[in-house]
């Protein structure tokens, strides 16, 4: 990872390294690694005035949407606990766990 060439070009391989390296961030609910699909989600909604976001997978953005109404995401802030320890979310989370990180159940497509 950490390899540098002394002479002139290492920072055009460091670029490319970086981007083909870059773990994906870990999902701030359930913890698991984003996949290819990063959701930034704001703890705070938007039009609360949250302005911190972070990273999602989608299919748990849809949980807590599911799950809470904007003012209780509001009341819970950056404090994912709080939403942990509403029990769908827990269950969620558990099932979830063992999931592809690209996993991404069709909860939001459903019903047309
Ligand atoms: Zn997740």
């Amino acid at each position: 990872m950490a390899r540098k060439h002394s002479k002139g070009g290492w920072r055009e391989d460091d670029e490319a390294e970086a981007a083909e390296a870059a773990p994906p961030p870990p999902c701030w609910l359930c913890g698991r690694p984003c996949g290819t699909t990063v959701v930034w989600h704001h703890p705070v909604p938007k039009s609360r005035g949250g302005r911190d976001t972070v990273p999602m997978h989608a299919i748990c953005q849809n949980t807590l949407i599911t799950n809470f109404t904007n003012s209780e995401l509001q009341r819970a802030g950056m404090d994912v606990d709080v939403l942990l320890a509403n029990p769908a979310v827990r269950k969620f989370v558990d099932w979830v766990a063992n999931k592809d990180p690209d996993f991404n159940a069709s909860i939001a497509k459903k019903g047309r």
